[in-house]
């Protein structure tokens, strides 16, 4: 069809029309995610090929189509030449799940450094088993939504019915379930799945093949205008009576209504990062469902409450009122002190461009705001990490009218976003507050 220009390769038409055809069986199947299918930019990669023939052969580390967070589709032509077009289409809707679930920017997973990003063959150091288990958990938070439409996936891929774990849960809530199942299958010498790589769409950590991308795909007003017409266009199904899986239906709520939930949200952001870094979530184990038979040596998860030593990053740059501040404040120890008990000790300062200095408190009223002028949250997560002890969570007050750090900061950050102004990086966990929210007077005793 190259008209002008170096002609394609001979397989390139054939990959091409599977992918087509893959998008018109996805869009057909979940016609609630077409939107976001046929935003997919599938990017061609250079073929594996049989050394004697020259045909391309199959790579099975791109079986899933990896994706990266700018909706590329990575598409290596054996494996897109070898796949069903039904399967090609199902590994289309499960990246979408990724991506529009935003798993990037919630994997717990560090940014690798220098050495370990070259992904020497054979070496899984303890970050790859992490970003394995979250993956995991991801793909549960996907497949059970896409096994409600009987929408089963291939061969080998995680089931969260056939491992009878509960349905609808986050994949914060499915990493400890994992642990656990993991263990117990283990020792019978089996695998909850097989390891199948979805990109950095779903843990953060950049891919080598991605180089050859890196300029296209979607920018962060694409997405975010994608995900606002995908969460609407699932409203308007949901008031005619149309079929929608359940964690898509809670997906768009929140997606377009965040400021009717926005206190809950909040809770449920603050915990969730509580229990990542702790490693620990409350979790009640369902009994493995029938087709679970084999797997009945599964004992129930032990409870290990560790809290993380979490430090508040407070903007006091002119743009956010102190009053907001204060009340904001309140609920967020609040809500620490309900997971981490009331007589933890924070540490908390305050920031405008310079950081100012620390401050160790138990409740929101010692806190004492200094500051004024411009922002940069950059100076305030730089001296976050420079703490000793380190934290393991830095949870940041702002409107987000700031520069933010390229990089994700080698422990978890969660921006608690005033008004609907400003923005927080790719890989922070956000909890969204109207600025005119209606706060509650704190409760005696709690700040
Ligand atoms: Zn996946």
């Amino acid at each position: 069809m190259s008209a002008d220009g170096p002609r394609a390769p001979a397989y390139e038409e054939a990959v091409r029309a599977r992918i087509a055809a893959a998008r018109l069986w996805a869009a057909h199947q979940a016609p609630y995610l077409a939107s976001a299918v046929f935003a997919l930019n599938p990017l061609i990669l250079q073929p594996a090929r049989d050394a004697d023939t020259g045909v391309p052969v199959a790579d099975p580390d791109f079986r899933a189509f990896p994706a990266d967070t700018r909706w590329n589709l990575y598409v290596e032509p054996g494996s897109a030449l070898a796949t069903p077009v039904e399967e090609i289409g199902w590994w289309m809707l499960h990246q979408v799940g990724h991506l529009v679930r935003g798993h990037a920017a919630r994997s717990p997973v560090r940014p690798a450094t220098g050495q370990e990003v070259s992904h020497a063959a054979g070496a899984v150091g303890p970050r790859d088993a992490e970003a394995h288990r979250w993956s995991q958990a991801a793909d549960a938070e996907i497949n059970d939504d896409l096994e409600a439409e009987d929408l089963r996936g291939p061969a080998g891929v995680l089931s969260p019915a056939e491992l009878g774990l509960p349905a609808n849960r986050t994949a914060e809530e499915y990493v400890p379930m994992l642990e656990v199942l993991a263990q117990a299958m283990d020792r019978g010498g089996r695998a909850l799945a097989e390891a199948i790589d979805c990109g950095s769409a779903a843990d953060g950590q950049w891919r080598p093949y991605e180089d050859s991308g890196s300029g296209d795909g979607l920018t962060r007003l694409d997405r975010e205008l994608l995900e606002r017409s995908l969460a609407a266009g699932i409203q308007d199904r949901i008031s005619a009576r149309s079929e929608v899986p359940s964690g898509w239906r809670r997906w768009a709520e929140e997606r377009l209504r965040p400021s009717v939930n926005w206190r809950a949200r909040l809770g449920a952001t603050i915990r969730r990062g509580v229990s990542t870094v702790a490693g620990q979530v409350d979790f009640s184990y369902r009994r493995p469902s029938r087709r679970a038979g084999a797997y009945t040596d599964i004992v129930p998860p032990s409870m290990v409450r560790a809290v993380p030593d979490t430090v508040l990053v407070i903007d006091t740059s002119g743009s956010v009122t102190n009053d907001a501040l204060n009340r904001l404040l309140a609920e967020v120890t609040g809500i620490i002190a309900g997971v981490a008990g009331p007589n933890r000790r924070l540490r908390a300062f305050c920031c405008d461009v310079h950081p100012h200095a620390v401050q160790v408190v138990r409740r929101a009223g010692d806190i004492e705001l200094v500051g004024g002028g411009g922002t940069d949250m950059r100076a305030g997560i730089a001296a976050a990490m420079a703490l000793r002890p380190r934290p393991d969570l830095v949870i940041v007050l702002t409107d987000g009218r700031t520069p933010w750090p390229e990089q994700r900061p080698a422990t978890h950050v969660l921006v608690c976003l005033i008004g609907d102004g400003g923005h927080a990086p790719d890989w922070a966990s956000v909890a969204r507050i109207p600025a005119d929210a209606p706060l509650r007077t704190p409760a005696k005793g709690e700040s």
